[in-house]
């Protein structure tokens, strides 16, 4: 019953907070790090603003700059392997532009991020069931732009894609109808796959950095699994977001398309703030239809579902402002 009610507590919300290394131009400029951490405690961290005032904040796990993905991965691993027994789970990157988001979930062939490990981990444990579980895995891909849902798996990616909208299937969940769910086999795969939907992710962009930083990527991961013993079937879904950047724009520098997909952001990127903070407080009210992005992830946020938020933060003193929005943003999550 104790431990029931302490699981309770810590409810199925988690905030990670990642801080990158300074960088090398940041270096040579002589930049140094606003962010402290304590050796002892593996929690919590302390923002140094110019006046020397420090700010404390705590989280279910904060990375040092010398935290490396498999370190990262060690934690997450819990949270996503938990979609083979049949939870939904949403993993989202928040931060500012620059901070890592896409480094924490895409990574580099060198230094693979969260997304190839977890479907490595899902392969592996499937494998070790066999004879007492079956899974077959599926893979989605699709970006959110101003409001706008793209299919980033479809065969040709030069031709337009399709206007994709969410629907309301059966059994209350939503469904984009049309979205490709590319069975997967192998690690390999999977990568050819990551690698094509971040391809097709830039198409039609003149810089494609920047437009990464102005839509939310995501990945879906569906896992359909079946109890050899008691024939009890599941279907289940992760996520794994890498989200929009979040700084915030002025509104005297942006005109036209920038200043309305600035809005886009904002509105979207508060509006997932809005639907978690109401999950946590456990409020009645959940205003999941307030955007694309909760709308369609409206049925693995909340409930018995699990959500990991990675707060992604730099330690460049220039970033200061935007750093402690991020934090103030997730300590609200909390
Ligand atoms: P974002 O997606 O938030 O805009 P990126 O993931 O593109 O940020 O990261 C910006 C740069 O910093 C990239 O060159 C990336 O490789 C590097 N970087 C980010 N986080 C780390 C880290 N923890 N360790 C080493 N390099 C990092
Ligand atoms: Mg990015």
């Amino acid at each position: 019953r104790l431990y029931n009610e302490v699981i309770e507590l810590k409810g199925n919300i988690r905030v990670f907070c990642r801080c990158r290394p300074l960088n090398q131009a940041e270096i040579t400029n002589g930049s140094s790090s606003v962010v402290e951490f304590d050796s002892s405690q593996e929690n919590e961290l302390q923002i140094v603003s110019s006046d020397s005032s420090k700010k404390q904040f705590k989280f279910d796990f904060v990375f040092k700059p010398e935290d490396n993905q498999e370190a990262v991965f060690a934690q997450t691993k819990p949270i996503v392997t938990s979609v083979l027994d049949g939870y939904n789970v949403c993993i989202f990157a928040y931060g500012q532009t620059g901070t890592g988001k896409t480094f924490t979930m895409e990574g580099t062939p060198e230094n693979r991020g969260v997304n190839y490990r977890t479907l490595e981990e899902l392969f592996h444990i499937s494998k070790d069931r066999t004879g007492v579980m079956r899974y077959e895995l599926f893979v989605s891909m699709l970006e959110v732009y101003n409001e706008k849902i793209r299919d980033l798996l479809v065969e040709n990616s030069n031709q337009p894609s399709k206007k994709l909208e969410i629907k309301h299937a059966a059994e209350g969940t939503q469904e984009v109808p049309g979205l490709t769910e590319a069975r997967v086999y192998t690690t390999e795969e999977v990568w050819e796959l990551l690698k094509s939907g971040a391809k097709a992710r830039s198409v039609g962009s003149t810089n494609a950095n920047e437009l990464s930083s102005r839509s939310h990527c995501l990945l879906r991961v569906t896992v359909k699994g079946e109890n050899l013993i008691n024939g009890h079937k599941t279907k289940s879904h992760l996520w794994l977001v890498d989200l929009a950047g979040s700084e915030r724009v002025g509104k005297i520098e942006v005109e036209g398309e920038r200043l309305k997909e600035s809005q886009f952001i904002n509105k979207s990127l508060s509006a997932l703030g809005d639907v978690i903070s109401a999950l946590a407080s456990k409020s009645g009210h959940v205003p999941y239809r307030n955007s694309k992005l909760t709308h369609m992830l409206q049925s693995s946020l909340g409930g018995d579902c699990k959500t990991l938020m990675f707060v992604q933060i730099s330690p460049n003193s220039g970033d200061l402002g935007e750093t402690l929005c991020s934090l103030n943003f997730a300590s609200r999550v909390r």
